[in-house]
């Protein structure tokens, strides 16, 4: 990548402020996946290692500004502290004297967290006043938090602004395997894609279009270019405002000779229940009571025929209602055909928030080339968007 990263500035007695964008799914106060704080370890350590002394800051949640002691990051800190093996201490606020006193107490190898940004409206505001105090807090800026690289907020962009600013491991990591995708990426390049709703994927899906050779789609957005091919769908998910959308896309696919396939035989149930009785039918025979919770058997096999041909498949989306176990079969045939698919040589990058949590779910996560921890991040930077997080970051090559 062409931005700095930890690797290109001497951290060795520098005090490091690490954003990672720790923000994981937490149910009554337990962390319920924590692959992003696993994903922010390699900074971490690296830097810890060379005697840096690091502020560690994050997100969680929506707080909106204020504070709320269930999105507090003390369980993240917790999880971390188990990770490193050793005590990862807090402090009770992002900002204000107590910060400073305990940032001014680190000594090199020391690590501090900061508590949870977006209890400052400042944060998601970008404010300047708020950028310039988190700068204050260090010598040196480190963003590793590529899954809130398309935001542009005090922690993320801000920041930058006052202090020498560059890359981490996993940040690197993502824009090196993303780039992968639009700098010619080994062809065939085939993108399989589902997931609740056109809608939020209709500029990525436009994005493929002009890169990939073939775009398979499933889940619940499969529905509406379904509906758009005339089919009945019953009870199912279909935004009948995108279906114009839906067909305008695939004509400029006929236009462009991408091949675009859509499902032909679905699951279906008469609501999403975990007891709930399923059937496959054709698509063609989807009754009005019933609705779409996953992708039928042939639509898997002629799917994974085709994605067979591919030398890299990009994935975003389940192809059903995955979160239960019996519409999960469409979702799971895909990931384990696509960690096989790695194991032959393929590449094969996932990314999106419950695509990622489907693949993890199965333990199939490190059989792929990369999952990527941002959902929306790794969507806008597909779609070739400048993230702003990256774009703030310092240049390799000082300008001439
Ligand atoms: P990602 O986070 O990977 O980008 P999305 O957020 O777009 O994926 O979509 C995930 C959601 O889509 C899941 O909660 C899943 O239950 C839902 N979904 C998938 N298929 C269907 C379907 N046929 N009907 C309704 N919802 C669906
Ligand atoms: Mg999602």
């Amino acid at each position: 990548m062409d931005k700095k990263t930890v690797r290109d500035v001497d951290v060795t007695g520098k005090r490091v402020f690490v954003r990672a964008d720790l923000n994981v799914p937490l149910d009554d106060g337990r962390i319920t996946d924590d692959t992003r704080i696993r994903a922010s370890l390699p900074t971490i350590v690296y830097l810890l290692e060379r005697g840096a002394s690091v502020v560690l800051a994050s997100h969680l949640g929506r707080p909106k500004g204020k504070v709320n002691d269930a999105l507090r990051l003390k369980p993240v800190a917790d999880r971390l502290s188990q990770l490193l093996g050793r005590p990862v201490r807090m402090t009770g606020d992002a900002l204000g004297p107590g910060v400073q006193v305990a940032v001014d107490k680190l000594r090199p190898g020391d690590l501090l967290m900061l508590e949870n940004l977006r209890f400052h409206a400042e944060e998601e505001a970008n404010g300047e006043e708020f950028s310039k105090s988190l700068a204050g807090l260090a010598d040196v800026y480190v963003d590793d938090a590529f899954g809130s690289a398309h935001r542009a907020h005090a922690s993320t962009e801000g920041i930058t602004h006052f202090l020498p600013s560059v890359a981490g491991l996993l940040m690197e990591r993502e824009v090196d395997a993303l780039s992968r995708l639009l700098e010619r990426p080994p062809k065939p390049f085939h993108a399989i894609i589902g997931g609740a709703k056109v809608t939020g994927k209709l500029e990525v899906l436009e994005a493929l279009l002009s890169r990939c050779q073939a775009i398979l789609v499933g889940g619940g957005m499969a529905n509406t270019f379904l509906a758009a091919k005339g089919h009945a769908l019953g009870k199912s998910l279909v935004e009948t405002d995108q279906i114009d959308n839906a067909q305008r896309i695939m004509s400029e696919a006929r236009r462009k000779r991408v091949r675009f396939m859509v499902p032909t035989d679905v699951v279906i149930a008469p609501q999403i229940h975990y007891r709930a009785q399923t059937q496959v039918v054709g698509i063609d025979a989807v009754p009005k009571e019933m609705m779409v919770v996953d992708i039928g058997p042939h639509t898997i096999t002629a799917y994974t025929d085709h994605l067979a041909k591919a030398k890299t498949v990009f994935w975003n989306g389940p192809m059903g209602v995955f979160e239960v176990k019996q519409f999960a079969e469409g979702t799971n045939a895909i990931a384990r055909f696509l960690a096989d698919q790695t194991a032959k040589g393929g590449i094969t990058v996932v990314g999106g928030g419950d695509s990622v949590a489907a693949v993890e779910q199965l333990g199939v996560a490190d059989r792929m080339t990369h999952v990527s921890t941002g959902g929306g991040a790794s969507l806008e930077f597909l779609e070739g968007k400048t993230l702003p997080g990256i774009a703030a970051l310092d240049d390799c090559q000082a300008a001439a």
